[in-house]
């Protein structure tokens, strides 16, 4: 069974996973149980004492001991997850934040720098730049489309490139090959201490639609809270890279403590990972049609979508949005903005839409977060990204009138009437 599992797609795997564990009995159960012990039996003092020697080295043969350390249902969803992207490893957080945190945190210090793409999720952009100043560790960014600019941006002391692609808000698609093969180049005249890593928060993409470490990448991350838990229910964050990363992960989240709870690992195992191919697939059919419908539509002014061939970033997403058997795998996040005479007037026609939806539509939710069930629609300048001063929200692309849209499983056809209704009562004058 063993040797003959990795023979099967990975899609089969995200349901199946490893079926046993060496550390835990649950050979007839269908469905492994929750487990919910804090603490452990350790049969012996000698139990004990190698289950602390043990942890995060590579002879961890998983002996449990306390939640914080090592725990059943967060192993399996580790297995099933570092599977999905092709890494070596993979170690979950209480929630996304807490993975990009750890991620960050394990590779620099005070002195070094991180230089990351100019959009970036808002809670990313206020860590590195509120929190990190604090700890003397310096972020700059750029527009990492221009991989030739990269060198250029690199200090001595640079010791992270940080990026999402497709960028949120923005949809910005980075060519994560190109970046990997800069970074190698540089990296050659580097030492191991002083090589550059590269870190792609891939929550927008999910594994199902893009896995940055084929590409070159050498540390994945996800917020869990989104796409891949999928229903809304549980937040986590996994960090997935290389094997001589597990130990230092695995004392981070140890020592900082951002541990996933075992009920939302197992929800996020039992539901989210076996549905995420399926949900996808279907989220993505329908963000395509969406996507052209407001293209097409006379009251939107551009629609950034990575499967749209208008986009600009359209022959990278080509190439690196791929899912288990290569089919193109765009995604479901939608950014578009509505016309107007000038950037106020776009804006206040965005408000109008939102608002109406808001209100009106039966299909559509005003909420953030992304990657759920349901549409979710929301206003990043005012909203997700209100932590950016206006000014570097208008260098880093994010414009004031800019929507965005994450498509869910309802109807297609049902989210384009609610989206009609909306887009024809925002170009519509505003009683006085
Ligand atoms: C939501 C999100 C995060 C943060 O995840 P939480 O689970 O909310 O902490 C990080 N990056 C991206 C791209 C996200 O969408």
């Amino acid at each position: 069974m063993e040797s003959k599992r990795s023979t099967y797609d990975p899609t089969t795997h995200l349901i199946h996973g490893r079926m046993r564990s060496d550390a835990w009995e649950y050979g007839h159960h269908l469905v492994p149980p929750i487990s919910t012990s804090t603490t452990f039996r350790l049969d012996s003092t000698a139990r004990g004492a190698a289950g602390f020697r043990e942890f995060g080295s590579e002879e961890d043969s998983h002996i449990y001991i306390y939640d914080r350390l090592h725990e059943p249902n967060k192993d399996m969803l580790e297995e099933r997850l570092a599977a999905a992207e092709g890494g070596e490893c993979a170690v979950s957080f209480a929630s996304g934040m807490a993975a990009v945190s750890a991620a960050l945190g394990i590779l620099l210090k005070t002195g070094e720098h991180v230089l990351t793409h100019r959009a970036l999720y808002g809670c990313t952009h206020s860590l590195l730049h509120g929190w990190y100043p604090k700890l003397g560790i310096a972020a700059t960014d750029m527009d990492l489309r221009d991989v030739e600019a990269l060198e250029a941006h690199i200090r001595p002391e640079t010791r992270v490139v940080y990026f999402e692609s497709p960028a949120n808000p923005t949809m910005d698609i980075i060519d994560i090959g190109a970046v990997a093969a800069e970074l190698r180049r540089i990296n050659a005249e580097r030492t191991p201490e002083t090589r550059i890593w590269m870190v792609i928060d891939n929550t927008f993409s999910t594994p199902f639609c893009q896995r940055p470490i084929e590409h070159g990448a050498d540390i994945v991350l996800h917020s869990l809270t989104k796409g891949i838990s999928g229903f809304g229910t549980d937040m986590g964050g996994v960090v997935i890279g290389p094997r001589g990363k597990h130990a230092d992960l695995l004392m981070w989240r140890k020592d900082f403590g951002g541990v996933l709870s075992p009920r939302a690992a197992w929800a996020i195992m039992a539901y989210g990972l076996p549905s995420l191919a399926v949900r996808m697939r279907q989220m993505q059919e329908s963000a395509r049609q969406v996507a052209r419908y407001l293209e097409n539509h006379p009251s939107v002014h551009r629609v950034a979508y990575a499967g749209l061939p208008s986009f600009e970033g359209y022959e990278v997403a080509r190439r690196q949005m791929t899912d288990y058997e290569g089919n193109f795998a765009p995604g479901s996040m939608i950014y578009f903005e509505l016309v107007g005479d000038s950037p106020q007037e776009r804006q206040e026609a965005g408000a109008r839409f939102i608002n109406h939806l808001a209100r009106n539509a039966y299909t559509i939710t005003l909420a953030v977060s992304l990657g759920n069930v349901r549409t979710l629609v929301e206003h990043p300048s005012t909203m997700t990204h209100s932590m950016i001063p206006p000014e570097e929200q208008e260098a880093a692309g994010i414009s004031a009138s800019g929507i965005r849209l994450a498509i869910g499983l309802e109807s297609v056809d049902d989210l384009m009437r609610d989206l009609e209704e909306a887009l024809v009562a925002s170009g519509e004058a505003v009683p006085a």
